[in-house]
């Protein structure tokens, strides 16, 4: 699947004549993003395009109210003074959507990642689900200050760069084609991708995450996993990369939504560590993820470990034990680089990873 990189900033790639326009509207966009307030000629000199160009631009911009017109640089006395430009409270937001945990959860997002609405919704299963999505989206669209961009789905399970769920065991769907039947419903374009893939861009492009290489594992309904090196989070061939939920670590545990028996998620996901607060029993499930992680750890030569759920259940026994188990478990030159951390379920990396989903296929902003 196409997804959100840094790396790919950096990416040259061959740009047909009907994509320039977009193209270079988004090297615009991205300089404002990253660079705050600049006037034309920054622009033109941060892009490479001519003035005319980044004037054209603008003019399209400012009128889409993306951007607006900030007043004149402050302490330049010489000359006629450049108007600088800066993105607008009138731009866009992003409806987006968490499905990986207790609860469906959903915020409107601007274009910076901050969350300005938030509303929730009970979750369940099969086609309630995709009921339920509707249902927010629809109150999410309501209660939004502004104009909406798209709308952005993190769903367990795997999905295809079109936005089709090929499989998501725990929510018993099939290639079940979401995208469209959301953006069927509300007319606005709508992607969708792993929710898991969607986190570690997130902790990666606003969190502490490693850019060079990071793991992260979605603790919530089920367990998966994204992982990410030099930039950019694997889908592999199969598009199923992180998915470390359904490695079977008990052939004799207890029977799993994929079939199978006794995979990593039928103990370590979250209701199955709310049945057990034992101290012990929460330390064996964390010996159990060290196990499945150090040879993911040990193959990738990643140094950057995070643990994202509740922040109640992971940390202590879990935890402690997730580092001794992985500490042991790989040479031991990576056994003392390698770092496994928590992060809150309230920093909402999935909805923050579904915002910048939309923005750079909507806008081409990384
Ligand atoms: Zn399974």
């Amino acid at each position: 699947m196409t997804q959100v990189t840094r790396a790919g900033r950096r990416a040259v790639g061959k740009v047909l004549p009907g994509d320039a326009r977009r193209h270079h509207r988004a090297a615009v966009l991205q300089h404002l993003f990253d660079g705050g307030p600049r006037s034309r000629a920054d622009l033109a000199r941060d892009t490479g395009l001519t003035r005319v160009t980044v004037s054209d631009l603008v003019a399209e911009l400012l009128a889409d109210g993306i951007v607006t017109e900030l007043g004149t640089r402050p302490g330049i006395r010489q000359g006629k003074p450049a108007t600088m430009l800066g993105l607008a409270g009138t731009a866009p937001v992003v409806l987006a959507l968490d499905l990986s945990g207790e609860v469906l959860r959903g915020a409107a997002v601007d274009l910076h990642g901050t969350i300005l609405v938030s509303d929730e919704a009970p979750m369940g299963h099969g086609e309630q689900v995709v009921e339920a999505v509707l249902a927010l989206v629809e109150r999410l669209r309501a209660a939004s200050p502004r104009r909406v961009l798209g709308i952005g789905i993190g769903t367990p399970g795997i999905v295809d760069a079109a936005g089709v769920v090929l499989q998501a065991p725990n929510l018993g769907w099939a290639d079940l084609d979401l995208a469209r039947r959301v953006k069927a419903a509300t007319g606005l374009p709508t992607h969708v991708a792993n929710d898991a893939n969607l986190a570690t861009t997130a902790e990666s492009a606003f969190g502490a995450g490693d850019e060079a290489g990071l793991l992260l594992v979605t603790i919530g309904q089920g367990v998966g996993g994204g992982v990410l090196i030099d930039g950019r989070v694997l889908s592999g061939p199969l598009l199923s990369s992180g998915e470390i939920g359904h490695v079977v670590v008990d052939p004799e545990g207890a029977t799993c939504g994929c079939g199978n028996r006794g995979c990593l998620e039928t103990t370590l996901a979250v209701p199955a560590l709310r049945r057990d607060a034992d101290p012990a029993a929460r330390a064996e499930v964390g010996r159990r993820l060290g196990s499945v992680l150090s040879p993911i750890v040990t193959t990738l030569g990643i140094a950057d470990v995070v643990l994202y759920g509740p922040a109640e259940l992971l940390d202590g026994p879990l935890l402690e034990a997730t580092r001794e188990a992985l500490a042991h478990q790989t040479l031991p030159f990576v056994a003392q680089r390698v770092h496994v951390r928590t992060v809150r379920l309230e920093d909402e990396l999935v909805l923050k990873g579904a915002a910048a989903y939309v923005r750079y296929r909507e806008m081409g902003v990384v």
